[in-house]
């Protein structure tokens, strides 16, 4: 008797049981549904991107790289001062930060450029080399080249065929290209 009770109570168990996994799933499609974008499957994609960590410029720089045709193709590394913080002395974790990311991101996504974009009014850039670095606009324009022109160079020495951009943000979002 004991075994037919409990056959007799299992379809009603199992029933309930796969209304919570139908409920389950459903909720699981909802939320599918409501997310905007799905990542895709990793691969190889375009570019690393390097920029400072400056709140300010985070939807100026979504925004440029949308301009560019890049939205959800590159893989972006923040460190304060971007092209400084990647090659200064004074924060030597922040460049074995980014070497250690760039390796990564071409091990893992295949990029074949890098993308540097420093930008004006950059607090660490005043910090680390001082308020005379940046006392106005094309002083500061300088520094930055300085800095842009020694990490392309450690890039392309490093990795001979990877593409080196490098750019000046403005605080508009405008970017002025450098060459
Ligand atoms: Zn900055």
């Amino acid at each position: 008797m004991t075994c037919c009770a409990a056959h007799a109570s299992w379809p009603q168990m199992s029933r309930r049981a796969l209304f919570g996994a139908v409920a389950l799933g459903a909720g699981v499609s909802l939320m599918t549904a409501l997310k905007p974008t799905v990542a895709k499957a990793a691969g190889h994609t375009e570019a690393l991107l390097l920029t400072c960590m400056d709140y300010r410029l985070a939807n100026e720089v979504e925004a440029y790289m949308t301009s560019r045709g890049l939205r959800d193709k590159y893989d972006h590394v923040i460190l304060a001062g971007a092209s400084l913080g990647a090659v200064t002395e004074k924060f030597p974790a922040f460049n074995e930060t980014f070497w250690s990311h760039l390796d990564l991101a071409i091990q893992l996504h295949q990029v074949h450029r890098v993308i540097v974009l420093d930008h004006r009014d950059c607090g660490a850039y005043k910090m680390v080399l001082g308020e005379a670095a940046v006392k106005d606009p094309q002083t500061e324009l300088a520094s930055h080249v300085k800095q842009l022109y020694a990490l392309r160079q450690a890039i392309v020495t490093r990795h001979h065929h990877m593409e080196v951009e490098i750019g000046l943000m403005n605080l508009d979002g405008t970017v002025t290209q450098l060459v």
